[in-house]
Formats: structure tokens, C-alpha cells, sequence
């Protein structure tokens, strides 16, 4: 039982840091209180713009959800997310960014004078060196568009990944041309 309010809604954010979503009924039980109690402290975390208030609970505010409104992928069209997943410079200083690998390789190969490639890491989510990275295609972990295409900087990484969700390992090359071959993106 949680009775000051700051308390409990401090305690709805951090569920909502592991959980997508709660319903009125989860926290209600979890904190001991009415569904009136959770309705008031969600309108006050909805109205400070923490959480999204939804018919029968609450959502968390994704953190990497678009912001940018009209950024759009070049080859899919579908949403580049705040967090890149791949950016291409070209030496005339256009920045070129997409959805993920799998569009970042197509794109990549269209590109003539790329000064730089970095593809985000799936396991350290940080930026690395495309041309030095492995990539695990068509694995059960669709994350984007079709096949999947993950990106890791080590290979044991990816061969570790693999192990558990399938796909094949490739490298750079290799994923371009089996992607190029196979053209047809699918954003999720
Ligand atoms: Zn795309
Ligand atoms: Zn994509």
C-alpha cells in the first residue's frame, strides 16, 4: 500500500520503465488502491507529459519514438527512428539516414561518393563501422523491415545471437549483395 501520491506515481513510472503498458486493474491491485485513485494519479502524469493515458491504463512515452515528424526512410519510406539505426556521409557533406541495416545496406550500394557508414550496434546500441561489422539476416528477431537485418561489431556476437534466434551470419559485402539480390523492403 502506497499512500502518498508522489509515491505512487513515481513507483507507475518505474513499471513503466520495464513494462510497455499497465492497466488501471495491474496497479490498482499492485498499490493497493481504488481504480478512482489510479485514474487521478494517471491524469496527473498524463498531463506533465510522462505517460500516455489510455482507455483502460497507461503506456510509457517512448523515449526513441519519431520526433523528427518528416524523416523518412530513403529506400522504405517508413519512419527513421530519433535513435538512427544507420547514417550514411557522403564527401559533399549530405547525411543520409535509415530505418536499419537492412535499408542502410541497400542504400550504401546506391550511394556513389560515401565518406562514412555507421550502422547501430543491436547488443551495445551504439554506432559502429558498418564496413567492419557483421550482420545477422533473417533471424526471428524482426525489429524493422524484411528480412531483418541486425548489425553486430564483433562476430561472436553475432554468432552468439544466432545461436539463439536463427539467421545467418554475413558480412558487410555479403549482406549487400544477398540484400540487393532480394529487393523488396517491407517496413514494419
Ligand atoms: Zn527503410
Ligand atoms: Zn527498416
Amino acid at each position: 500500500m502506497t499512500r502518498l501520491p508522489a509515491a505512487r506515481r513515481e513507483q507507475i513510472l518505474i513499471w513503466l520503465q520495464d513494462e510497455p503498458m499497465l492497466t488501471i486493474d495491474d496497479m490498482a491491485l499492485r498499490l493497493g488502491v481504488s481504480h478512482m485513485t489510479i485514474h487521478r494519479d494517471l491524469d496527473a502524469l498524463a498531463q506533465s507529459g510522462q505517460v500516455v493515458k489510455t482507455h483502460g491504463g497507461a503506456a510509457r512515452i517512448h523515449q526513441n519514438e519519431p520526433t523528427r515528424g518528416t524523416a523518412a526512410c530513403q529506400v522504405c519510406q517508413g519512419a527513421v527512428q530519433e535513435r538512427s539505426a544507420f547514417v550514411i556521409h557522403t564527401r559533399r557533406g549530405a547525411v543520409i539516414e535509415l530505418c536499419c541495416a537492412h535499408c542502410g545496406l541497400l542504400a550504401l550500394a546506391g550511394t556513389a561518393d560515401v565518406a562514412s557508414a555507421l550502422a547501430r550496434d543491436f547488443i551495445y546500441d551504439r554506432m559502429v563501422n558498418c564496413w567492419q561489422a557483421h550482420y545477422v539476416l533473417d533471424s526471428d528477431v524482426v525489429r524493422c523491415c524484411v528480412p531483418s537485418v541486425l548489425c553486430f561489431a564483433s562476430e561472436s556476437d553475432a554468432l552468439r545471437f544466432q545461436r539463439g534466434f536463427g539467421g545467418v551470419v554475413m558480412t558487410c559485402a555479403e549482406a549487400q549483395h544477398h540484400l540487393s539480390r532480394h529487393h523488396e523492403p517491407h517496413h514494419h
